[in-house]
């Protein structure tokens, strides 16, 4: 399918998080500008999720960067938490399994998707906490911290 196509198909934005059937669970992806390396967010990223296979998840997307440059994203997503996409033509394998061969920029991106994962989770417990406070205040139960 070519970009255009693709940037015409809705974003991905909907399509997270994906669940796959053994319980694998992927919170978002994190898209860079294959020029530039600007990250991407996901509502700009435009394409197709599907899935052949029970154990794998394809993704088919475009994205244009504010720089000009038309990205396009062939990602197959695993359930054993590993991932393959296409690169200068050819096929890329990362995940647990050769993590240690991760190059530093992957690994940087990784560790940017956990931080980013991780604020995340913070602000949903802070929310969380507060709910639960206001709780206790409306019911008059006590605080327990
Ligand atoms: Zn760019």
């Amino acid at each position: 399918m070519n970009p255009e196509a693709l940037l015409a198909a809705p974003s991905l934005e909907n399509q997270f998080p994906l669940e796959f059937h053994n319980g694998f669970r992927i919170a978002t992806l994190a898209f860079w500008c294959l020029s530039c390396d600007k990250a991407i967010p996901l509502a700009k990223v435009h394409g197709h999720v599907g899935s052949i296979m029970k154990s794998v998840v394809d993704v088919t997307a475009a994205a244009s960067c504010p720089c000009g440059h038309l990205n396009r994203y062939r990602i197959r997503l695993h359930d054993d938490a590993t991932c393959t996409y296409l690169k200068n033509g050819e096929w890329v394998t990362e995940g647990k399994g050769n993590a240690n061969k991760l190059s530093l920029f992957g690994r940087l991106r990784l560790q940017l998707l956990f931080l980013w994962i991780r604020w995340k989770c913070y602000w949903l417990a802070r929310t969380l906490r507060i709910i639960q406070r206001d709780f206790r205040e409306k019911h008059g139960l006590p605080h327990d911290g």
